[in-house]
């Protein structure tokens, strides 16, 4: 996983700003102004974090976010403006990763922006067998199995399907309408509200008070995430 980042920030002066902060954390910093050109930028691939602005003058924000989305699962750091929280809410459904609120202090950019860097270089393999939580869940994909606390516990196709989607990255939030995509090769039946009863048969099987969810978290109005670390 690279360690360089991309900057969308029409803003001059702030851009030159969060530049600066990252490069002296010894980053390697692109940074554009323009929305459609992040787009290209993300085409290229090779991205260990985005930032981005919601407000910009060509394309918005939003589109940037789909679009990157489309070719990766390159962290996403929003930058919003002060009390904009429906802004923070859609960012989340569109796959960002975490926020900051401007004016936001350098120090706090910076700590989320590693944070964020760490995170992304976590990602499960596609036929691997990976640990979550000091071995509370492990997954061996390629086996299309799951165990949990040591027993290997039964899911549908569509629970495996969610709960590898949430393991890819864990700590990020998923969006109903995102984990949707990411099953559909499961024959998943389609509705967002169906989500909802998935996550809750899934949480029966893996928790060990479901009624208080420590591996499947709730993030209110933007999704759900996986609550456990991965092991190293
Ligand atoms: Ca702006």
């Amino acid at each position: 996983m690279s360690d360089a980042v991309l900057i969308i920030e029409d803003e001059y002066k702030l851009r030159g700003l969060v530049r600066s902060y990252l490069e002296r954390e010894g980053l390697v910093v692109y940074s554009t102004g323009s929305g459609a050109e992040a787009i290209e930028i993300g085409r290229r691939g090779g991205l260990g974090l985005v930032v981005l602005d919601l407000g910009l003058p060509d394309v918005p924000g939003e589109e940037v976010a789909r679009e990157l989305r489309k070719t990766s699962d390159v962290p996403v750091l929003l930058l919003t403006a002060k009390g904009e929280e429906r802004d923070r809410i859609a960012g989340f459904e569109l796959g960002a990763d975490d926020y900051v609120t401007k004016p936001f202090s350098p120090r706090e950019l910076v700590l989320r922006a590693k944070a964020l860097l760490r995170r992304g270089r976590v990602q499960v393999e596609p036929a691997g067998r990976v640990s979550f939580g000091g071995g509370e869940l492990l997954i061996e994909e390629d086996l299309q199995r799951v165990w949990v606390r040591g027993e290997l516990v039964e899911l549908t196709p569509t629970e495996r399907g969610v709960l590898t989607a949430l393991a890819r990255v864990p700590g990020r939030v998923y969006s109903r309408y995102e984990l949707i995509n990411l099953v559909r090769g499961y024959e998943f039946d389609g509705y967002e509200r169906t989500m909802n009863s998935h996550i809750k048969n899934l949480r029966r099987k893996v928790e060990v008070s479901p009624g208080n969810p420590r591996v499947i978290e709730t993030v209110l109005g933007a999704g759900y995430r996986l609550g456990l670390s991965r092991d190293h």
